[in-house]
């Protein structure tokens, strides 16, 4: 385990400070990515490889025609390209506990439950990286309204479509790679990441906090807005950010992974 964190340490210092050069991510997110790559590391040789790609990928997904989303996404979310700390542990965190606990107890439910997590964290990063592009007006997921591209709870086919793909990448990915029951962890980690995904989309046009900007009247994610007006919290729980949602969708992703597989070997 000392050989593969200190590897772990070496490609991930490696792999980090190259995301932190192309401002993929910033440097809070550079240690925690640091640290969960040493972390999945000490797992195992397959758990860092699913975790480097996923970052890989959707790094490479967020940075495809970077401007032109955040051109359709100026008034409503922040102006922030580099990913931080809370986004990479929103993401990643919950993956890399189980994969490390799935390891170190050799209890099966945690491998699901990683895979699941992580393949739900793709699902919702393909989902809303292809979902601004080609999805045209989002609709809420709960009442189907027309909202504005970016808002948290808004889906459209083409995102539907992309989070389908990006649960699909990893459980397949994750059971070629993991050892045992790959048919079944395959098809547990898919039903993990869209569901995780679903969930994520539900909470974020419920719970999650969604302020206004008074001088636009427009429905916004961010504290000042495009107009340089301080937007006030009008709907959802205060403290319910964007990565808090993220963390919840990971963790459903991780508990209908485990549902799903403990249903299946019945
Ligand atoms: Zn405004």
């Amino acid at each position: 385990m000392v050989i593969r964190a200190l590897a772990g340490a070496a490609v991930a210092g490696a792999i980090t400070a190259g995301a932190r050069k192309t401002r993929t991510l910033s440097e809070s997110g550079q240690w925690a990515a640091f640290f969960s790559g040493i972390l999945a590391a000490a797992a195992g040789w397959w758990w860092a490889a699913l975790l480097i790609a996923f970052f890989v990928t959707s790094a490479a997904l967020s940075r495809w025609r970077l401007h032109e989303k955040m051109q359709k996404t100026e008034g409503t979310l922040p102006r922030a390209t580099e990913r931080n700390a809370g986004q990479v542990i929103a993401n990643g965190g919950f993956f890399v506990l189980f994969a490390f606990g799935a390891q170190y107890t050799g209890n099966e439910r945690l491998a699901f439950a990683a895979l699941g997590a992580l393949a739900a964290a793709s699902a919702d990063t393909w989902s809303t990286e292809i979902g601004m592009l080609f999805g045209g007006t989002p609709r809420l997921i709960t009442t189907g309204k027309a909202t504005q591209t970016g808002m948290s709870g808004g889906v459209s086919a083409a995102g539907f479509g992309a989070g389908i793909a990006g649960a699909l990448f990893i459980a397949l990915a994750g059971a070629f790679a993991i050892p045992h029951h790959h048919a079944r962890l395959a098809v547990a980690a898919f039903a993990g990441g869209f569901g995780g995904c679903l969930a994520d989309s539900l909470i974020g046009a419920t719970l999650q906090s969604k302020r206004f900007c008074d001088r636009c009247h427009h429905w916004t994610e961010r504290r000042v807005h495009a107009c340089g007006y301080r937007t006030r919290h009008a709907r959802g729980i205060n403290w319910l950010s964007n990565d808090a949602v993220n963390l919840c969708g990971t963790f459903a992703g991780a508990v209908i992974s485990v549902l799903a597989g403990w249903m299946m070997a019945r």
